[in-house]
């Protein structure tokens, strides 16, 4: 066993757990993301705390019960449970070995294990593969520390068999490459190229739970680049931007490059990274090269054709794909900096604000990951946002159901029930808007009127 002294801060529910199963007789270790994330400093990124343990999962939670404490079976066919400690959720697992795996997915068998070292042994990368107890210190066995230290990313064993095991290990190896920032120990990244196409045979909820760590993730444009190869089964589309040569005086970036960076620059929301990510996708298909100058005229909507395939295939909500998709959409079309530019933007996006921030967010990454002499655009960006905290404070309408008068009053006007009564609406929204009537309901009575008459 290599034990090192390293001293961990542990959290008070944690030190609640080590005494439950402890005075019942049982091992514990605090194992898995939690010890990589508290030995880099990353504590704040810490969602989830994951305890090992010598006692079967009946046994754990048996303990916890008897402590006062509610447990959930999460996992029983594999040993876990969830226990709840002052409202935290604390996953504790038995230790196990994994059995054979022959379709790159589940393990054939799980057994149990009597140690923490052949516990260590089944977890995919040395830095995840550490174990930590307040009074005994920290089991290593795998070098993790000194990986980590190294900011480097090494399978436990041999990376061939690892990935053949489990090819959910390739992707998690990109997502942490992608959220850590550390590069891949060679073998092991060998091994993640040549074993890619597993990867297929995973479903598409732990494919899309990967993605979405992979994106959001704050060394995104790095390991984009690196993993783009090895993500390529998963996200094909991808595959065309890389060498994508743009041949244009906006752009100083291949599209591959040009999107990692607009991935980076957006905020860390898997709504905003996807659009950011999908945005140029249809750029190679809208191509049209003239005198050596390329254009890319209609990508927008070749991009949104792409991006509801792939959406689709991962299965996304509809909801979240429409929203994606009205950014990707959007992206390029220009929203001058003015009240009557914003109110319409919002108007078309059907008064949702926060996916016109986000359309923001997208358009001002996009701008800064142009060529130089073409990033002020970004203040624009910028003077948007602006405007939208004036439009709200002010509480200016930009829908129907901001305007001063209603579906009632335009129906006691003399407009049929049905969808006119929307079309009277949208025409006082408009009128509104482009400042032609006060938001009143003596001035719209007036509008509705003169707009039943000329009908
Ligand atoms: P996160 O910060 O996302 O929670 P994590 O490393 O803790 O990262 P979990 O999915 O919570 O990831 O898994 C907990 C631990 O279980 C991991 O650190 C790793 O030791 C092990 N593990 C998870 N998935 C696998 C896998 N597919 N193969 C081998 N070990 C795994
Ligand atoms: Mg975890």
């Amino acid at each position: 066993m290599s034990l090192d002294r390293t001293f961990v801060d542990i959290p008070p529910y944690a030190q609640t757990a080590f005494e439950v199963l402890e005075s019942a007789g049982f091992e514990a270790w605090i194992v898995g993301g939690f010890i990589r994330d508290t030995l880099m400093g990353r504590s704040d990124n810490v969602r989830d705390i994951d305890m090992a343990t010598s006692a079967t999962w009946r046994e754990t939670k048996r303990a916890f019960i008897e402590a006062g404490f509610s447990v959930h079976e999460t996992g029983t066919d594999h040993g876990t449970v969830t226990v709840v400690i002052e409202r935290h959720a604390l996953e504790v697992t038995t230790y196990r070995v994994d059995g054979m795996y022959t379709d790159s997915r589940h393990p054939d068998t799980v057994s149990f294990a009597s140690t923490i070292e052949e516990d260590l042994a089944r977890r995919d990368f040395t830095i995840n593969a550490l174990a930590y107890h307040p009074c005994k210190g920290l089991v290593d066995p795998y070098g993790g520390a000194a990986d980590i230290e190294k900011r480097v990313l090494r399978t436990v064993g041999d990376p061939p068999q690892r990935f053949a095991e489990d090819a959910l290990r390739i992707l998690r190896g990109c997502r942490f490459a992608s959220q850590l920032g550390f590069d891949f120990e060679p073998a092991t990244f060998d091994a993640m190229r040549a074993a890619k196409s597993k990867t297929l045979a995973l479903s598409r909820e732990r494919v899309s739970h990967e993605i979405d760590l992979f994106i959001t993730g704050s060394h995104v444009h790095d390991a984009l680049l690196r993993c783009v190869d090895v993500l390529a089964p998963v996200l094909p589309e991808l595959v065309a931007l890389e060498g994508f040569d743009q041949k244009s005086v906006f752009h100083c970036y291949d599209v591959l490059e040009h999107t990692a960076w607009v991935v980076h620059n957006t905020p860390a929301h898997p709504l905003v990274r996807w659009a950011a990510l999908l945005h140029d996708i249809g750029k190679p298909a809208a191509c049209y090269e003239s005198d050596g100058v390329r254009h890319f005229r209609g990508h927008p909507e070749i991009s949104v054709i792409i991006g509801r395939g792939l959406l689709q295939r991962l299965g996304y909500s509809p909801k979240f794909i429409e929203q994606v998709l009205a950014l990707v959409r959007r992206h390029d079309e220009r929203i001058a900096a003015t009240r009557k530019a914003v109110k319409t933007a919002l108007r078309d996006l059907n008064g949702d604000t926060a996916l016109f921030i986000a359309l923001c967010q997208l358009k001002r990454a996009d701008a800064m990951a142009k060529a130089p002499e073409y990033r002020m655009r970004v203040q624009t960006c910028d003077a948007l946002l602006d405007i939208l905290s004036e439009i709200l404070a002010a509480e200016e309408p930009f829908t129907r159901s901001g305007l001063a008068i209603n579906g009632n009053d335009v129906i006691a006007l003399g407009v049929a029930p049905g969808p006119e009564v929307a079309c009277a609406l949208d025409a006082a929204l408009d009128a509104v808007i482009e400042e032609e009537a006060e938001n009143s309901l003596d001035d719209l009575v007036s509008f509705v009127e003169a707009w039943i008459s000329s009908r």
